[in-house]
């Protein structure tokens, strides 16, 4: 007798539904897992969920995307069954999932890159069953396991946000050295400040949600900013004694923060974009060439780097599934959930942990 189970679908045009399936049976180096915690991400909302019905089924971002795959690329679980040829991991094990399932044999998938893969690849979530479910098939090769004292909520998290924002934090080579300016405190740059915070920094947090806010400053942060009621750039200056800011990022992909970035910057500082869609307009000349700035993208982040976090996490006691975490649903209500999320009525991370 075939065992079924709830898996979550976005249809398009701001729907979601929870429907029964068929439990997966793992298949040559592939784990199934029970899930214990799956992460909500912006990206599910902008590339999948926001979709109008008749272009669901279209490429985004060079992915193909089918509205009959289980959402969900922020999973946690414990291995229940493994397939043939699976040589480390074993039933019992607690693991994340790195959410792209690249090809393994590039040069970017051999060094834990798998999302500027170049080959043939797969995103959990989009065109392969992602976490939103009760149980999931992952290959061996993208879970790491989860350190004993790290929680199922932080593992969802570190698999997309929390991963995005430890990434450039370490690309921006923060230390004790800088002032730390962070544009946009969704669940990206909360973590990419607590991280920030950890690495010796002084952290300053610009976004216009209170409640957001709110939530920097019970990480500590040296300063918050809410541009709606102050001037970003003389709130900058007066807090680094009128240098500006060793180092940015922007997390909110909103055009006129990603411009006033350069401005709050010093000369000689480092700037990076992580926030995606929208556009910017910089006067490339005397905001970045003039002034000596170093510019990066930061894509998402790679496997070793995804094993770093969470081995400093497990170390050193960082409470990112405590205080980041906010909203913590149940598998059924995922359309109530969703519809809270896109309506931004949530603050922080938004995790399913009730399956
Ligand atoms: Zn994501
Ligand atoms: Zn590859």
């Amino acid at each position: 007798m075939t065992k079924l189970m709830k898996g979550v679908f976005f249809p398009g045009s701001m729907t979601c539904t929870v429907e029964d399936v068929e439990v997966p049976t793992p298949g040559m180096g592939e784990v199934l897992l029970e899930m214990r915690a799956s992460g909500m991400c912006g990206s599910d909302l902008e590339y999948i969920y926001k979709v109008p019905k008749e272009k669901r089924g279209q490429p985004i971002l060079g992915v193909a995307t089918d509205p009959s795959t289980i959402t969900g690329h922020e999973p946690a679980g414990v291995v229940t069954a493994v397939g043939p040829g699976v040589r480390h991991l074993k039933v019992g094990d607690r693991v994340a999932v790195y959410h792209i399932n690249g090809c393994g044999f590039c040069k970017d998938c051999r060094s834990g890159w798998h999302i500027t893969c170049t080959e043939v690849h797969e995103t959990y979530g989009f065109d392969r069953h992602g976490g939103n479910a009760q149980f999931m098939v992952a290959d061996e090769r993208d879970c790491v396991i989860l350190p004993n004292n790290v929680s199922f909520d932080a593992g969802a998290f570190v698999a997309c946000g929390a991963g995005t924002g430890f990434s450039v934090t370490r690309r921006l080579g923060i230390s004790g050295m800088d002032d730390y300016l962070i544009f946009g405190a969704g669940p990206v740059g909360l973590s990419a400040a607590m991280f920030g915070k950890h690495m010796g920094a002084r952290v300053m947090v610009v976004d216009m949600n209170e409640t957001r806010l709110d939530m920097a400053r019970a990480l500590g942060v040296a300063r918050t900013i809410n541009p709606a009621k102050q001037d970003v750039r003389d709130e900058v200056l007066s807090f680094t004694n009128g240098v500006g800011a060793s180092a940015a990022v922007d997390c909110s992909a909103n055009p006129r923060a990603r411009s006033m970035m350069f401005d709050c910057v010093k000369t000689w500082g480092r700037a990076a974009f992580v926030g995606e869609g929208h556009d910017v307009h910089l006067d490339v000349s005397p905001q970045i060439i003039h002034r000596q700035i170093t510019l990066i993208g930061s894509w998402v982040y790679s496997t070793p780097m995804m094993m770093e976090l969470l081995e400093t996490i497990s170390r050193h006691g960082l409470p990112l599934g405590e205080l980041l975490v906010s909203d913590r649903f149940s598998l059924k209500d995922a359309p109530k959930a969703f519809e809270r999320f896109a309506a931004g009525e949530t603050a922080g991370k938004c995790v399913f942990v009730d399956f």
